[in-house]
């Protein structure tokens, strides 16, 4: 069993250790269990699979394989929310005026297509031109 700490030298001792404000048991080599113990040098949290640090994966904002999403959850978490702080801005920029509203539309050609129909029987035609224009543009607005 190797040291869960620096993986290079046998583990001797099984210790509760701080990482990150969480107690943790580690098992550890002599070595690192006196570095932790006299807090000479901080405890670095490393992935097991691919070697990352959590220094290193603040500076890539990369995870280095499947494993690193267990060991630096919490980091990678924290990365993920300031980034979409940092791009809500961006979301629902969108203009309302640019969305048109088919459905009012709609209803104003049918009632325009009423007041067609009334200028026609009243021979209105100049009236009736000017319906149908507008029709026209609604037409091209809603097919927009
Ligand atoms: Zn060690
Ligand atoms: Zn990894």
């Amino acid at each position: 069993m190797l040291c869960e700490r620096c993986k290079r030298r046998p583990a001797v001792n099984e210790m509760v250790i701080n990482e990150d404000g969480v107690p943790v048991t580690r098992k550890l080599c002599r070595t690192c269990a006196f570095e932790v113990m006299t807090g000479y040098v901080p405890v670095v949290k490393r992935c097991p699979t691919c070697q990352m640090t959590q220094h290193a994966l603040r500076q890539t904002r990369k995870a280095g394989c499947t494993t690193c999403y267990t060991v630096f959850r919490d980091d990678l978490l924290k990365m993920t929310r300031q980034y979409q702080q940092g791009h809500d801005h961006h979301v629902g920029s969108i203009p309302n005026l640019l969305r048109t509203p088919d459905e009012r539309i709609e209803e104003r050609l049918v009632k325009l297509a009423g007041e067609l129909e009334q200028a026609v029987e009243q021979e209105d035609y100049e009236r009736a031109a000017r319906i149908k224009k507008e029709m026209i543009q609604l037409k091209g607005q809603g097919e927009a």
